[in-house]
This record gives structure tokens, C-alpha cells and sequence, in this order.
């Protein structure tokens, strides 16, 4: 047979993530003890408001198409809480729902980028944004911050990134995959040299905003300079502990959220009706919940920090939000256990993976191959034993 898959999908890579938890179930059901804190999913079940108001929209017949970006008094909520928690002014007409943030990200590089665009990417990125941007025919541009610069590249670093190719710039905060949070001074210094270029769009990732130590989570569309050129994406994926609900959400200028609603339109039309209707309940309802998951997902930070500092070579700065820690283990590239050697982050998550049985995310796949990213949305037992186990088998590289 001739070639029969497209070239679109030859080049594209499978999700690092996904990849990495789909291989911890398998070595699972081989009988193998496997602790996996690759996948970025709240071990937390979803708050039973929430499941109890999508019950409800069931017995009330929600059980329709609806319209294609999304409920009216979802839309409404939406553009609520931006004003109640993000002092941001998107109209309901200006939301979009979608099928989780991820089909966000996608509808916008779509309706947005053409062949030979350049879409600039903070690096270390969300993995699934190099991709996306590739599979619109784009050019990635990664602007890089180790963890010496906190994961923060420089306002400097930016404005060099920027050509009259530039479509957009995409980051995440609290950021996945470091879990940096940018504060307010270095936002608005991002956005004073974003606005100095009339055509640069700005596209903030704000799914962790729950999830965030600091208690100051600061919306770079809220600044007047940048206000009209800011598309705010978020979901309920990880603050409400919502992954199989796939639903997320976008703030836009409303020609941008029409065209992502056209191309949505297109390909999966509006997201579950009733899972919409818990959506509005989750997002006017009192966030004690949530505010319970964020302490505790502090707390883990703490004790995987405090063990990971234990052991020789591991370098970590202080992340202040989502449920990621990403330490930089350069230190261990050239050594060897004897039996296999160390060149990169591949092989030290595949080293993890088959000695000590516990499955973490290469930074390659999110930018930075110095770098794994560890997962702390798990309990605190299994952290204390991925931690161990991993102290163990890294004393053997020599
Ligand atoms: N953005 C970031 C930064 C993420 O980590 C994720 C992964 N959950 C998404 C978007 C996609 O989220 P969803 O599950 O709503 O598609
Ligand atoms: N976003 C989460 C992660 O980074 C979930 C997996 C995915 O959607 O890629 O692990």
C-alpha cells in the first residue's frame, strides 16, 4: 500500500503525557508496582455540587445540542467570574466553550495562524502547544528560562523573539510544566513590549489559576495596554477537578471567538450539555473545595521538595502554583550505573521508569531537556515512596 496517513500526522509527536501514563498502565497490568506522577490530573474527585447539578441538568432534559459556544448562562458565568476574579471585560458573546482547554488552544491556532507564522512560545512550554502550533503549519519560536532565571525568560528575551512574522505569544501561568507563577511587575513588563507591536496577539493560559500558593493571581488582559489583543483561556480541568468533563473556555476579541466558534462548528460543535450546566454551577458556587485541593497540593509540594533536596544533583527552585515540580538534572548526564549511562532527560526518566518504577515526564518534551517534570497530584504516601525509591537508584549513578 502507498503511503496512506498524511504527512500532517507523520510529524506529529504523540503527547509526552499522555505517553508516559498510557506506559505506567501498561507496566501496571504486567504486574509491575508502578508509581506514575507523569499525568497533570488532579487525583481529587470532582466536588459533589458539581456532579449533583450535571445529575440534575440530566433529569431536567439537558440533553441537547447546544448552541456551539456554549450555553447562554454558562457564557454568562463565564463572563462574570472574568469580571469578579480577573477584573477582565469579555461580553458573553466574546466566550467560547469548548471540549477542554486543549480544543481552545487548537480552535485558536487554527482561526489564527497561516503557514510561515511564528507563534512564540515561553519555554519550558505545555507540551501539546509545540504541536499544535505545528499542525496549523506555523513556526514555533521558544523564548527559553532555565531554572536559574526561575523559568522567567526577560522582558529583553522577548523583544528579540518578536518579527513581522510574530502571530501571537503563549504562556502559561501558574505554569505547567514548572509551575512558575508571573507576578503583576513582570507581566505588565511582558505586555509593555507586547504592545509596542500593533499586530502581536497575546494568548494567556490560565488553568491552574486556582492553583496557585501565592493568593495574588494577576490576568495580563486586565492591563489597559494590552486589554484588546488578550485572549484569557481556562477550563475546569484542574480547579475543579474536572479532567473527563472535558470542558474549557476562552475570553476573546469577538471577531477571534467567532471564528474559533466557526471552526468549532466545523469539528465537534458545543461541548456536553449538562457538563455545561455543572460548568455554571462550579463556577458561582463557593470555592471551599477547591480552596481544600490548593492547600493540599501545597502541602505535597512541600514534602517532595524537602526530598528531592535530599538528593545529590537534583536542582529545583521554589514553584509557586499548579501541581508540577521540575528539577533540572544535568547534573547526572555522562553517569552510569554500570549497566546504563545517562546522556539526557530521556534516559534518566527512562532510567526512573525501569528501576525504581516510577514514571515522570521528560523536560525534552516541554522544552528544556535538562529538566524532568514531576507531577505532585498523587497522594502523599505514594509521593514519599516515588521520592524514596527514586534516592535509591540515583545513588547508584556513578
Ligand atoms: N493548558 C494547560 C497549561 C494544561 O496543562 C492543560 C492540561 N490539562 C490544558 C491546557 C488542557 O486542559 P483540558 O483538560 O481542559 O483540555
Ligand atoms: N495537561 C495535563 C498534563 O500536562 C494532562 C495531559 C494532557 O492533556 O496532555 O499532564
Amino acid at each position: 500500500m502507498q503511503q496512506v496517513l498524511s504527512n500532517r500526522v507523520e510529524a506529529l509527536s504523540e503527547s509526552e503525557t499522555l505517553k508516559m501514563a498510557r506506559m505506567a498502565r501498561e507496566l501496571r497490568a504486567q504486574g509491575h508496582d508502578v508509581i506514575s506522577l507523569s499525568l497533570g490530573e488532579p487525583d481529587f474527585d470532582t466536588p459533589t455540587h458539581i456532579t449533583e447539578a450535571a445529575y440534575q441538568a440530566l433529569k431536567d432534559g439537558y440533553t441537547k445540542y447546544t448552541p456551539v459556544s456554549g450555553l447562554p448562562e454558562l457564557t454568562k458565568a463565564i463572563s462574570e467570574k472574568f469580571k469578579r476574579d480577573n477584573n477582565l471585560e469579555y461580553r458573553p458573546e466574546q466566550i467560547v466553550v469548548s471540549n477542554g482547554a486543549k480544543q481552545t488552544v487548537y480552535n485558536l491556532c487554527q482561526a489564527l495562524l497561516n503557514p510561515g507564522d511564528e507563534a512564540i512560545l515561553f519555554a519550558p512550554y505545555w507540551v501539546s502547544y509545540l504541536e499544535i502550533v505545528k499542525m496549523a503549519e506555523a513556526t514555533p519560536v521558544c523564548v527559553y528560562a532555565g531554572v536559574d532565571q526561575d523559568f522567567k525568560p526577560s522582558p529583553e528575551q522577548l523583544e528579540k523573539a518578536i518579527t513581522p512574522k510574530t502571530k501571537f505569544v503563549i504562556f502559561s501561568s501558574p505554569c505547567n510544566p514548572t509551575g512558575t507563577v508571573f507576578t503583576r511587575d513582570e507581566l505588565q513588563a511582558y505586555a509593555d513590549v507586547i504592545a509596542k507591536h500593533d499586530n502581536v496577539l497575546i494568548i494567556s493560559d490560565e488553568i491552574y489559576e486556582y492553583i496557585n500558593f501565592t493568593h495574588e493571581h494577576v490576568s495580563i488582559g486586565s492591563f489597559p495596554n494590552v486589554k484588546d489583543r488578550t485572549i484569557t483561556i481556562n477550563g475546569f480541568a484542574k480547579g475543579f477537578a474536572m479532567t473527563g468533563w472535558r470542558l474549557g473556555y476562552m475570553g476573546a476579541p469577538k471577531f477571534i471567538a467567532d471564528a474559533c466558534s466557526k471552526i468549532q462548528g466545523q469539528v465537534t460543535s458545543g461541548a456536553s450539555s449538562f457538563g455545561q450546566k455543572a460548568g455554571a454551577v462550579a463556577l458561582m458556587s463557593d470555592l471551599t473545595p477547591t480552596d481544600n485541593m490548593r492547600e493540599a497540593f501545597r502541602e505535597r509540594r512541600d514534602i517532595v521538595l524537602n526530598m528531592l533536596e535530599e538528593i545529590p544533583g537534583i536542582k529545583t527552585n521554589l514553584p509557586d502554583g499548579a501541581f508540577y515540580i521540575f528539577p533540572d538534572i544535568s547534573a547526572f548526564f555522562g553517569k552510569s550505573d554500570g549497566i546504563t549511562t545517562i546522556k539526557d532527560a530521556d534516559d534518566f526518566c527512562d532510567y526512573v521508569m525501569t528501576n525504581a518504577h516510577v514514571a515522570l515526564v521528560s523536560g525534552a518534551a516541554f522544552g528544556d531537556p535538562n529538566c524532568f517534570r514531576l507531577s505532585y497530584a498523587a497522594s502523599e504516601a505514594l509521593l514519599r515512596e516515588a521520592v524514596r525509591r527514586m534516592k535509591d537508584v540515583l545513588a547508584r549513578l556513578k
